[in-house]
């Protein structure tokens, strides 16, 4: 394989501990707020709010770093901002004192948690604020590390979304160890500290080595403010052209694609995790395994499969399908994925679990194309963006994870529940079976769109 820049892996580590800072803190926040704060409906409100609006903010931290501060400035703002956010939800899980008498049982009204409540939302608030300046930046980078057109792009992607997952896997699982309970709600507090102190030497690794590593081929400083740049420069002071502008529409035009698979990717975290929890059979010799453990799969699957993802295509040679394409396949993957499950889950009714080869089959094709979609999403837009719109094009495109995290929630209260019709567009939703196929239709559909387009696309990529 091709070597890779000594940028790319302080760019891997450095994302890597921000993911396992956001992942830890992501893992307990819901068990936390139904601990002493709220009952489960608002608790799962909250979270799709903080889920959605975290990808949203990165279109600003995009524009802030094109215009005025860089990416490195804006990394390192984030940072801190993640941090401070991280070390309020310490605090918050300081002060908070147990308000429920039974597991799931009501709010006590007399116990008076309004610091703890406050403290929590001003720290969901910084990390909002956080991940706005630090994610669209950190993506932008890895693509300057290589010259524009470089055939290496997609691999270096596929390696830095390995770091991505490394700290999605071990997050969840070492910040869970702190797990607390509804007499016990202070202990989360440790949880969020070890993911504040992550992101704090996560910090301090970026400053330390940034100037030594984060060079273009010919050893030009990148992630510099645009005042200090001088092809920034060069290109602000030509209006851009009609091909950037086409670009720039490609991009849109895939971001709306992209929504589609987040959307059912992101059922993990709810309807998934139900029917991990109720309708899966997760014992083995006398053992229970915690439902939370399911939240790994992905991660684990998306670290162990994306060196092989990258030596397919790299054998493909000329065979290797174009990027649109490959987000096509992405796309169709996760169709399969759900249609596999859709069958296995035929019939069953309520109360009777299921094999736990069939949420391990759906999670493993699932990551199959997530590796083919969202790394060389990344890659592409860094590829097609126009250099002072870098980052601006890498927070539209996490702005279709904001969107997605929106419609996961809506589309996850189609659930079905025992004695109770759902419908879709007037279709009912009956069972698990009816459940899983619209995934599987939404996301035939959107591949199948996407593949008739590609030749459109590709041209407009020239
Ligand atoms: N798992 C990826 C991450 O955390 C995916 C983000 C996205 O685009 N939805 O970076």
């Amino acid at each position: 394989m091709n070597s890779h820049p000594k940028g790319l892996y302080l760019l891997f580590v450095t994302e890597m501990s921000e993911r396992f800072s956001y992942y830890g803190m992501r893992a307990l926040l819901t068990l936390y707020m139904v601990a002493a704060l709220f009952t489960m409906t608002r608790a799962a409100e909250v979270y799709g709010t903080f889920t959605s609006l975290v990808y949203l903010t990165p279109l600003i931290g995009g524009y802030i770093a094109d215009r005025f501060w860089g990416n490195r400035r804006s990394i390192l703002a984030g940072g801190t901002c993640m941090a401070v956010g991280q070390f309020l939800m310490f605090l918050s899980a300081c002060f908070i004192q147990p308000s429920i008498h039974a597991e799931g049982g009501a709010i006590d009204p007399t116990v008076d948690n309004t610091l703890a409540l406050w403290l929590m939302v001003c720290g969901l608030g910084m990390l909002v604020i956080g991940n706005g300046l630090f994610k669209p930046n950190i993506a932008t980078m890895v693509g300057d590390l290589y010259p524009q057109d470089d055939r290496r792009k997609d691999a270096a992607f596929t390696i830095f979304y390995m770091g991505v997952n490394i700290g999605a896997l071990l997050a969840p699982l070492v910040c869970g160890i702190f797990e607390g309970s509804f007499q016990d709600p202070g202990r989360f507090r440790w949880g969020f500290l070890i993911a504040c102190i992550v992101i704090s030497l996560s910090m301090v690794i970026f400053s330390l080595f940034k100037s030594q590593f984060l060079v273009t081929p010919d050893g030009r400083q990148i992630g510099l403010a645009p005042s200090r740049r001088a092809d920034i420069k060069q290109q602000a002071a030509a209006p851009l052209t009609r091909t950037d502008y086409v670009h720039m529409l490609v991009i849109v035009i895939l971001a709306v694609f992209v929504i589609f698979f987040w959307a059912a990717y992101e059922q993990a975290g709810s309807s998934l995790t139900y029917f991990a929890d109720q309708q899966t059979d997760k014992t083995f010799f006398g053992w229970e395994m915690p439902t939370s453990w399911f939240q790994t799969f992905p991660a684990f699957f998306c670290v162990v499969l994306a060196p092989v993802m990258n030596w397919m295509w790299q054998k493909m040679g000329r065979f290797e399908p174009h990027s649109i394409q490959k987000l096509a396949i992405g796309l169709a993957l996760l169709s399969l994925a759900y249609l596999v499950i859709a069958f296995g889950v035929k019939d069953v009714t309520p109360g009777i679990k299921v094999s736990i080869l069939w949420i391990i089959s759906l999670y493993f094709i699932q990551v199959l194309g997530e590796l083919s979609l969202s790394p060389i999403g990344l890659s592409l837009v860094s590829r097609l963006s126009p250099k002072r719109f870098a980052s601006l094009m890498m927070g539209i495109w996490y702005l279709s994870t904001s969107v997605s995290n929106f419609a996961a929630g809506k589309l996850a209260t189609l659930y079905p529940e025992a004695g109770q019709t759902k419908y879709l567009l007037g279709f009912p939703i009956t069972d698990l079976h009816d459940f899983f196929l619209i995934f599987v239709v939404m996301s035939a559909v959107a591949s199948i769109l996407l593949f008739c387009l590609c030749p459109l696309l590709k041209r407009m990529m020239k």
